[in-house]
């Protein structure tokens, strides 16, 4: 499968459609999901061309990898989230209901979420 340039995160990094954005430097862009299930629900992704969480740790040089969890975390605590936890997910792939062809990890918080 290779990456479809025309999938919206891709869009948006683009600039074409437009994001809440929460944070933003030369290798990340951090915005409100669209579609919210927690009080907070951030869509954190690389500005690499990378499809999924197995695509960024396949082919993701190790800073870049390190930067980008690094920037999740301190986005977390940017939003107060830290002390009373929060969860982080990458839904990969086909059956792991992965929707959008770009690699995004969400980050919930704001309540205590549910269990799986
Ligand atoms: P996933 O199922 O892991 O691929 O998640 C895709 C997420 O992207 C969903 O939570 C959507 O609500 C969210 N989403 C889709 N389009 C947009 C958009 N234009 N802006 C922000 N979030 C979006």
């Amino acid at each position: 499968m290779s990456y479809d340039v025309n999938n919206i995160f891709a869009r948006i990094l683009r600039q074409e459609i437009p994001c809440k954005k929460v944070f933003e430097d030369e290798k990340i862009l951090a915005f409100h999901d669209i579609c919210p299930r927690a009080p907070i629900h951030i869509l954190i992704i690389p500005k690499g061309e990378y499809i999924s969480f197995h695509d960024f740790h396949s082919h993701a040089d190790a800073e870049t990898v390190a930067h980008f969890y690094q920037k999740v975390a301190e986005i977390a605590a940017e939003f107060k989230l830290d002390e009373a936890g929060y969860r982080v997910i990458a839904n990969c792939g086909l059956n792991g209901g992965q929707e959008v062809p770009h690699y995004h990890l969400h980050l919930l918080g704001g309540t205590k979420l549910g269990g799986f």
